[in-house]
Formats: C-alpha cells, structure tokens, sequence
C-alpha cells in the first residue's frame, strides 16, 4: 500500500479539482492522500467525500509559507482540525495578503507596459489562495507570454521584474498554530530551501516530521534527510507536490510512499491531539 502526502487542487495553484485529484490517485494505484493545499483547507471537504467514494483514506493538510532566521520553509500541517476558528482566521489573513500580493505584481506589470488587469487574475484563480502561477496563466492567456516558463522567467521568478516578496508568518509561530489545530508540523522539501542550518532550531520550536521523499529531491538528498529524521526523532514524510498540469506533466505517482509512514503520521497526530488535552502544568504552582 502506498500513499502520496503532498498534492494541490484547484483551490491553491494546482489545476485539477479535488475530484480529479482522486481520479489521478487511484489510477496509479495509491490507497492513501493528503491534500495540502497553500495556506487553505478549504479543498479537504470535497477530497475527502472524493476519497470516501474511491475507498481511498485522506489525510487533510495545509502548506503554510513560513520564515526562520531570513530563511523560507513551507511547513505541512497534517490532520488539522479544518474547521478549527483559529485556524481558519489566520488562513483568511494570509489569503488576503496572496491578493494582495497578485494586485501588486499586475501593478507592477503595468508599469512594465503590460496591460494585464489583476481581476482576469482572479478570474482564472477563482480561488481564495491564488499564487504567481495564476499571474503566470493570466498572462498567457492574454497572450504576453507563450508559456508559463516564459512568464516566470522574463516576470514573476524571484528577483525578476514583476516580482514581489511574499509575506511569511514565522515558522515558530506556524508550527504552534498547526499543534493549537491538532495537527502534526512538517517541514515540506527541506532540500529546495536551504534549510539546514534551521532545522535544529524547528526541531527545538516543536516540529514532528520532515519531507525526505519528493519529487525534485535526488537520491542523495533524501538519504541526507533520512539522516537528519533518524538523529532528530522526526516522522519521515514524503509526497510528489503535484500541482496537474501547471508544469507540463503531473507529478502525481511519482512518488508512492509505503503505507507505514501514513500509520506514524497517525500515532503522531493521536500524540498532537493528547497532549492538547492534557493541561500544561502551571510554571508557578499556587503554594497549598
Ligand atoms: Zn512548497
Ligand atoms: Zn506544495
């Protein structure tokens, strides 16, 4: 039995709806998913009717785009509370800083001579959590680029002229909102972000488990972070962070996860939830 514990819907800047997402899932064989949309769960209650129908098991998640030290890290929040206040007030801060953002990127496009409207973004994003891909396919369609590795490339890639900072809660502070949630705190592709010199810190702030298997990771590097689990005591996670068909070819089943990680997810978050429970004992004891 295998599973694949990092996927996007059309509800962040994947293009496939949760049902086609589970289509895809089944067709190769998985028998278990997580949805791990950006800073959204608002995809996990049609995935998981979709997963429920295919006799498949879901796990819901979150990526969240956080900051350590300067550094970036997308940090997974695996079996959170989806309907957890807190939770869901902080997503719709961040949903309208990702607004934001895509208003000031067109701004900027505009002032390069292209006349994009923010609006035809949103359209095409018509979700709560639209990203630079969906600035990327507003202007490909209107016909400024090509191909959306062309619009990264000449506009949205860091540094690039229509390029702008993402706002990042810090790491500590988002490993503590995944726990207030009941969820287990993930650090996604560590080997995309440099992270390494932080990760003694995250595993000191809290974090449970590591993304050793993914798509762009080598070999090497997930032998690096498999390492890193083992020192640490970390869960070891892994997905294929299939966005459909925003880059040529879906990602989904190339990564298949055997199934015994799912189970130490589970007993992890079975730990989450139990010691949210149990009341932390007071610093200062009241003297009888
Ligand atoms: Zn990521
Ligand atoms: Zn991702």
């Amino acid at each position: 039995m295998f599973a694949d514990l990092h996927l996007h819907t059309n509800f962040s800047d994947g293009t496939y709806t949760p049902e086609e997402l589970v289509m895809h899932a089944r067709r190769h064989g998985l028998s278990a998913v997580a949805l791990t949309d950006h800073d959204t769960v608002e995809g996990c209650a049609r995935m998981s009717a979709a997963c429920r129908q295919n006799g498949l098991e879901f796990v819901p998640g979150s990526e969240l785009t956080a900051e350590l030290d300067g550094v970036e890290l997308h940090l997974i929040g695996y079996f959170i509370d989806t309907e957890h206040p807190r939770l869901l007030g902080e997503m719709a801060k961040f949903q309208s800083v990702r607004q934001n953002r895509i208003r000031e990127m067109v701004a900027r496009l505009n002032k390069l001579n292209i006349p994009l409207e923010a609006e035809a973004v949103f359209a095409i994003a018509n979700c709560r959590s639209p990203g630079r891909p969906h600035v990327g396919r507003a202007l490909v369609q209107a016909g400024f680029c090509a191909t959306l590795d062309e619009a990264f490339e000449r506009f949205l890639k860091k540094h690039r002229p229509a390029w702008v900072p993402k706002f990042k809660i810090s790491a500590v502070d988002a490993m503590a909102l995944i726990h207030e949630a009941g969820g287990v705190a993930v650090l996604a592709h560590p080997g995309l972000n440099r992270s390494d010199d932080v990760i003694p810190l995250l595993v000191e702030a809290g974090m449970d488990g590591i993304e050793c298997y993914h798509t762009k990771h080598t070999p090497s590097t997930c032998e690096r972070y498999l390492a890193v689990a083992e020192q640490s005591h970390l869960i070891v996670t892994g997905g294929s962070d299939c966005h459909g068909l925003n880059k040529g070819k879906p990602l989904i089943g190339t990564i298949k996860l055997p199934y015994s990680h799912v189970l130490e997810l589970k007993s992890r978050a079975d730990e989450v939830r139990r010691s949210r429970l149990t009341p932390r004992p007071l610093a200062n004891p009241p003297v009888s």
